[in-house]
């Protein structure tokens, strides 16, 4: 048994204007001293103290020489350390609970699953703690490989986020959970019991927030200031970057779309509705209006595939509906691009002419292809990725 833990590892102090230095090559990668200077409105005297700082810190390293232009003497450039530190990043569903420890790049160097066997807020606490004790023992090998292990035998953890499906609302014992309807959980501070149990700074975080926020600073151009991220899978969300800044709301609910009435018959949402986008778009609501069994999703993907009628219509409607509410999205936001993820977007390939037309029915002005629909790769274990940004984005820009 790992008898070493991450408890004691911490990221250093760091003072505002470092920070966004710091923040500066997360989200940009290696950039020219007199680049990062000017990004940031800083004298170069200014930025060689701040940078000296960092560098004592082993935050970040001198890179390769980059030629300015083509003309100009070639500029130092920095990079930051991506080793230096490490997140533990989890994504919580009503039977798993999914764990990866990252670099600052939000490259996965260890993976824990594990079933959840009980719902009981301190069994869930505990489980977490107790693996990130594991990944942590489990990352060591990958991590020392690149020079990165610390001397404590273990990778150092200095962040933990935790994606869960729910309102994370601030108030004044911290963020609370609330509504988090797959696991029957309301008003639990998960986030200071995590932090308790593992003597880590630890967040919580709504599963698309983090997703649009790791799309925002990893997956996507970091110069985009404004965006919207979909989530499309057992339910439909979205994250909503304005200002360059991922906004959760004032309650935890920005991005909360999917009711608006579009017409048609599918499956009953949770309001009663039987016309909603949620009554066609989901994966759920897919299956309902295809007539497969729940679970069957791959089932009916594949009869719609092969033109069978009701199948085909199910994937239609939902095409329709996604198109309905990056419409919505569109009017309200005007973002610069609009991306969709998720386990449930089969539809924008059976009936991508549906998704179209209906963005021309509902975008309040404007023609569809102004607006630039991007569909990442996405995989599950975007979301834990996305819960260990919000661990860095929580160290680093608050
Ligand atoms: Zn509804």
């Amino acid at each position: 048994m790992e008898t070493s833990t991450p408890r004691g590892s911490s990221w250093p102090a760091v003072p505002d204007t470092e920070r966004r230095v710091l923040l500066e090559l997360l989200v940009h990668g290696a950039l020219p001293r007199v680049r990062i200077a000017e990004r940031l409105g800083m004298s170069r005297t200014s930025l060689s103290r701040i940078t000296r700082t960092l560098l004592d810190a082993q935050l970040i390293a001198e890179g390769s020489s980059v030629p300015l232009g083509g003309r100009g003497r070639p500029a130092e450039s920095l990079h930051l350390r991506h080793d230096a530190a490490h997140f533990a990043g989890i994504k919580l569903t009503a039977e798993t609970m999914y764990l990866v420890l990252t670099d600052l790049r939000a490259q996965p160097v260890a993976e824990v699953e594990r079933a959840l066997h009980s719902r009981a807020v301190p069994d869930v606490v505990a489980l977490i703690a107790d693996s990130i004790t594991e990944a942590a023992a489990r990352g060591t090998g990958r991590a020392r490989s690149t020079g990165s292990s610390g001397s404590s035998g273990v990778v150092d953890v200095v962040g933990v986020g935790i994606a869960v499906a729910g309102d994370i609302r601030p108030s004044a014992e911290g963020l609370l959970l609330r509504h988090s309807n797959f696991l029957g959980w309301d008003a639990v501070p998960l986030g200071q019991l995590v932090s308790a149990a593992t003597g880590l700074p630890a967040t919580v975080v709504n599963d698309v927030h983090a997703l649009a926020g790791a799309h925002h600073w990893f997956g996507s151009d970091a110069s985009h200031r404004s965006l919207v991220v979909f989530g499309v899978g057992a339910g439909i969300g979205s994250g909503v970057v304005i200002d360059g800044v991922l906004h959760p709301g004032a309650h935890g609910r920005a991005g909360r779309v999917g009711h608006t009435r579009i017409g048609g018959k599918g499956r009953r949402c949770e309001n009663g509705h039987l016309d909603c986008v949620h009554s066609f778009v989901t994966i759920p609501a897919t299956e309902h209006n295809a007539g497969v069994a729940p679970g069957e999703h791959a089932l009916a993907l594949a009869r719609a595939r092969r033109g069978e009628e009701r199948a085909l219509r199910a994937f239609q409607a939902a095409a329709r509906a996604l198109g309905a509410v990056v419409a919505d999205a569109v009017n309200a936001f005007d973002p610069e691009a609009v991306a969709i993820m998720g386990e449930g977007v089969d539809m924008l390939d059976v009936a991508p002419e549906h998704a179209h037309a209906a963005m021309s029915e509902f975008l309040e002005q404007g023609d569809p292809d102004d607006v630039p629909v991007q569909r990442p790769p996405f995989t599950f274990g975007l979301y834990a990725r996305g819960a260990a940004v919000a661990a860095m984005r929580e160290l680093l820009s608050s």
